[in-house]
């Protein structure tokens, strides 16, 4: 019999892993919590060796902190590519994408891809200016979906032996998520209401205008599986 797989004893990154209730509560998208969890994973060059690490926000956001110990411990050489993948339990504020920005400008190197579980403040004018100028200063900026989740779980959680698939199955709010950030991109209204009562579930609803229907592509539309197609009748 072989023995049941958790991340194997002999992984280097084992200490580094989180707690799979760590992961749990801090990616789980219906889940409004302060704090903020950024794993990461950095590749240089042409190298298939990936160094994956975490960090949380303490006195600064968990940005700022991936950036200034980034820039303190390595020695970047302009000629040598450096791939860096974030996944973050909430988008940047708008002072972190400024942040971000300066850095990328200062290490044009870099190239950033950024996944995130919620979007932080959505309905913040600054905060949906600060992802947009980040968009277009080069950063790819998603949110997470099954497949993020199911990578994570797999490369930076310290999973029991056995669970290796059983990263947690949330409800697809990411669909509503990634809607929003269309009209964020887009520089359209809110669509996504997020309600909160005390002791009550937190409320997800989309109100979409007009402008929403005439300014996304329907196959955006229709690939959250939230909007039905509409139907003619000659
Ligand atoms: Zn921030």
């Amino acid at each position: 019999m072989t023995p049941e797989k958790g991340p194997s004893t002999g992984d280097a990154t084992l200490r580094r892993r989180i707690k799979p209730w760590e992961f749990e509560i801090f990616f789980d998208p219906r889940e409004l919590r302060k704090e903020t969890c950024l794993l990461y994973e950095i590749k240089w060059g042409t190298s298939h060796n990936l160094w994956r690490n975490s960090c949380q926000n303490a006195t600064k956001h968990a940005e700022i902190n991936f950036i200034e110990k980034f820039t303190s411990e390595r020695h970047f050489s302009p000629s040598v590519s450096c791939f860096i993948n974030w996944f973050l339990s909430w988008s940047p504020c708008w002072e972190c994408s400024n942040a971000i920005r300066n850095f990328l400008r200062e290490h044009p190197n870099v190239t950033l891809v950024i996944y995130v579980a919620r979007l932080f403040h959505h309905q913040d004018q600054q905060n949906r200016q600060g992802l947009r100028d980040l968009i277009i200063s080069g950063v790819t900026l998603q949110i997470m979906t099954v497949s993020e989740y199911c990578h994570c779980w797999k490369n930076f959680v310290d999973y029991p032996p056995g669970e290796e698939v059983l990263w947690p199955r949330y409800p697809p709010l990411w669909k509503m998520y990634a809607l929003e950030l269309h009209c964020i991109i887009l520089n359209l209204p809110s669509c996504l209401k997020i309600s909160r009562c005390q002791h009550q579930p937190t409320l997800f609803s989309l109100a979409l205008k007009n402008c929403h229907y005439q300014m996304i592509p329907p196959h955006i539309l229709l690939a959250t599986g939230l909007i039905q197609p509409s139907i003619t009748w000659r």
